[in-house]
């Protein structure tokens, strides 16, 4: 087959712009790294940057490997959080027994994340920083509290992850900050928390991915509902929670509370589902989530 030269030299053909590539020996070294160039990106799992570069969305003149960093993968519990350090795996999230112990659900919702081969190389971190609309970990992780803590050479903050998402593949992340940790609160014993997706049969990303976390026995209290997929970000459904708190745990509450999903949202219409398909994906998906956690 004929191949059009064109097409090869930083083209629209899978072969990125030259970069400069230099693994980061430690948190600190990547900071420097960082901070000494206006064209730096940093490289974790690879599995959303690389596809962004060889389809020449992205052309960073340098790469900053993290991928290697011990000091960034971990899962441990500390003060009444679940901390997940920025470069574990989504595999290492599935596979851990503090995990399945106390946030299951984060279990449930990696294990659904590509296949092996993402979940063994892609990271939670980098999947928060690339804030995919369809991405997976953000809807668990806004029904969960959870706070996301970046560093840049100069200071150390924490966002919560109501904050932290802020538009399609925008975030509250500097050019120059890093994220180091996840921490989730550990839910309260008696809390119930599911996540479902209507997946893209070929990458497993969110068409509609609804989680969500309640307490309470006779009726929903403290119901908290997410969704991914269905907007620019993933966002809290106000909507559903005010229809469904104090009600008795019933089919019947969970399907009229269901009906009000993504109400007054911008929902995204693509060529995988229509805004109209969308939006009715989003209320089938919030009634199975519900129903889960009845
Ligand atoms: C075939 C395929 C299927 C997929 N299916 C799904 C799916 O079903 N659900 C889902 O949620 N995702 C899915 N993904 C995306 C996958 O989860 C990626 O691993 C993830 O989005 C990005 O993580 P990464 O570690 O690979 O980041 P990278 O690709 O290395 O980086 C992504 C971006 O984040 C930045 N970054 C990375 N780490 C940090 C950090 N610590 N601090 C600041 N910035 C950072 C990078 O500079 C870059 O801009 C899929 C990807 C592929 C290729």
């Amino acid at each position: 087959m004929e191949c059009n030269s064109q097409q090869w030299k930083g083209g629209k053909h899978m072969i990125p712009s030259a970069f400069d590539y230099k693994k980061a020996g430690s948190v600190e070294e990547a900071l420097q790294l960082l901070t000494a160039s206006d064209d730096v990106k940093l490289l974790a799992g690879g599995h959303s940057l690389l596809p962004a570069m060889k389809l020449n969305l992205n052309n960073p003149g340098q790469l900053v490997d993290i991928s290697g960093l011990d000091e960034l993968s971990y899962i441990k519990e500390e003060d009444g959080c679940i901390c997940i350090g920025a470069c574990t795996t989504h595999q290492d999230i599935v596979n851990s027994s503090i995990i399945s112990a106390k946030l299951p659900v984060m279990a449930e919702v990696g294990s659904t994340i590509g296949d092996i081969q993402v979940r063994n190389k892609g990271t939670i971190g980098g999947s928060l920083a690339h804030a995919d609309p369809a991405a997976d970990w953000p809807a668990v992780l806004l029904v969960c509290n959870a706070e996301i803590v970046m560093i840049s050479a100069a200071e150390s903050r924490t966002v919560a992850a109501a904050d932290f998402f802020t538009g399609l593949y925008a975030t509250a992340l500097k050019e120059d900050e890093l994220i180091i940790e996840i921490r989730i609160p550990i839910p309260a014993p008696d809390s119930r928390a599911a996540y479902v997706k209507f997946m893209q049969p070929a990458s497993r990303f969110a068409i509609v991915g609804c989680a969500v976390m309640t307490s309470g026995n006779g009726s929903f209290e403290d119901v908290k509902v997410a969704f991914t997929g269905v907007a620019s970000t993933a966002f809290r459904d106000q909507g559903v929670e005010s229809a469904l708190n104090g009600k008795p745990r019933s089919n019947d509450s969970i399907a009229e509370a269901a009906e009000k999903a993504a109400e007054g949202v911008d929902v995204l219409g693509d060529h995988f589902a229509s805004e109209n398909y969308r939006k009715n994906m989003a209320k089938v998906y919030a009634k199975r989530a519900l129903e889960a956690v009845m």
